[in-house]
Parts: C-alpha cells; structure tokens; sequence
C-alpha cells in the first residue's frame, strides 16, 4: 500500500457516537490518514459504560468509505459482527486485546472470514502472555493480518495505562518476520500528553504504522477521554515525527 505520510497512520475516534461527530472527524482527517479507525462496538469493562453505536454507524461508515474515498477499519469480537463488517462493505477489521485473550471467539472469527477478503490486525492480549497472541494470529493466518501492539495491564502502578513491552514486540516480530507491526500509543498510554513520546519511541524501533484514536472534542468523548486528541493535534504530532 503506497501510504500517505511515512509510515501507515491510521486513525479516527475511540467510538463513534454521532453521525454528526464521526462525519466531522472524519472530515477533517481523511487527507492526512490512510485509514480511518471507528469503533462501533465497544467491548467496555462496565455494562454502565457507553457500548458504541451499533449496528446503525455500519451504514455511516460505508457511505463515508464511499464519499471519501478512504478505507475505515471497526473492532470485532464476534462472528456475527464479520459478517455484518462484510455486508456493509468494510474490509478491515481489528480484534481488540480482550478478544484475543478468547481462543474460542477467535476460532469463530476466523471460521467467519476464511475465504473472505477482509484484513484483520490482532492486538496483544491484556495479559503478557506471548503464546496466547501467537494463537490468536495462527488461527487468523489464513487472512491478511497485522499485529498491533497496545501494551499489557500493570499491577504496578506505571505512567501508562498498559505498559508498553518492548521486549515482546522484538519477540513476536522475531517469530513473525513478514507479517507488519503497528503501534497504538493511545491505549498504550491512556494520557494525551505521552502520545507523542511512544509514538516516537515506536518509529525509532521501526514499526509499521500508528493507530492514533481523534475526537473533535476529546474532553466530552463518551469513552477514552483522557487519551483522545484532536484532528489539529494529531497533524501536529505527525509533522513532529517528521512523517509528513
Ligand atoms: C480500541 O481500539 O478501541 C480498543 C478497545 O482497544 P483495546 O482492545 O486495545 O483496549
Ligand atoms: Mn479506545
């Protein structure tokens, strides 16, 4: 894929929450990115917790993938929602990290895109635990897939939300040489303010590409508030890495 800065950037909000706010965001980045991300389903730790649009921004993304011509990519973690990812046109998906901790909804996610023209990036799992993202990306292997890395929960209390492992990003990598790496500082730091110090830490170890989540307000985001930036300042953050 010819990329549009120096290395993949893709980007767009935690969530989308309104058709007004998604297409807002999505205007004011799609020059910049090469792929929009929008969850559509969030996977929250508390059923009290904003849970995504739903079904209805499906029909929002394939007519912005249509308008701007960009591709989007949206979170699965179930069977089911590849099938509706495929029926509405989008055919890049991502498994976040508790999904991944799921042999069994993996297994289903792959019965379900086996065949099926649809990349899918697996993030690590929450836990450090190597050999269960190494199952993850073996029963996905017969898509197109990349590997993203999100950091891993820390019982200590740390700077960051999950704790980057470098060591296991050079250890995954070693075991799969061919298949590209994207780093997400958004998850990864939960703040702000560090995204652009691991994104830098990232291009130095040679990542792939950068998943940055973009809000247009970050401050009145519906979930992951403190670590959401806006469209101006993720431009700014990729000047600054000097990818532009
Ligand atoms: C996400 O990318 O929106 C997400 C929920 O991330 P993670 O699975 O890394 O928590
Ligand atoms: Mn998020």
């Amino acid at each position: 894929m010819v990329t549009k800065n120096k290395k993949l950037i893709i980007a767009g909000p935690c969530a989308v929450e309104s058709k007004q706010n998604f297409i807002k965001v999505v205007d004011k980045i799609y020059k910049h990115v090469d792929i929009i991300r929008a969850g559509v389903w969030k996977a929250r730790t508390s059923p009290k917790d904003f849970s995504g649009a739903g079904n209805k921004a499906l029909g929002w993304i394939k007519k912005a993938q249509k308008k701007y011509k960009i591709p989007f990519a949206i979170e699965v973690g179930t069977g089911k929602h590849v099938e509706l990812a495929l029926k509405h046109g989008i055919r890049i998906v991502w498994i976040g990290a508790r999904t991944t901790c799921s042999p069994f909804t993996i297994q289903e996610i792959a019965h379900e895109a086996k065949g099926e023209d649809i990349e899918i990036w697996i993030k690590n799992p929450i836990f450090s635990d190597l050999k269960l993202w190494c199952g993850a990306i073996d029963r996905l292997s017969s898509n197109k897939i990349k590997i993203i890395h999100r950091g891993f929960y820390d019982e200590n209390v740390t700077k960051f939300r999950n704790s980057p492992r470098w060591d296991l990003v050079k250890k995954i990598r070693s075991i799969y040489s061919k298949i590209p790496i994207i780093c997400d500082p958004s998850h990864i730091t939960g703040n702000r303010e560090l995204i652009y110090s691991t994104s830098k830490k990232a291009i130095s170890l040679d990542f792939d590409g950068l998943m940055i989540e973009v809000h247009n307000n970050p401050k009145i985001a519906m979930s992951d508030q403190n670590q959401q930036i806006t469209p101006e300042k993720l431009i700014e953050i990729l000047k600054r890495l000097g990818l532009k």
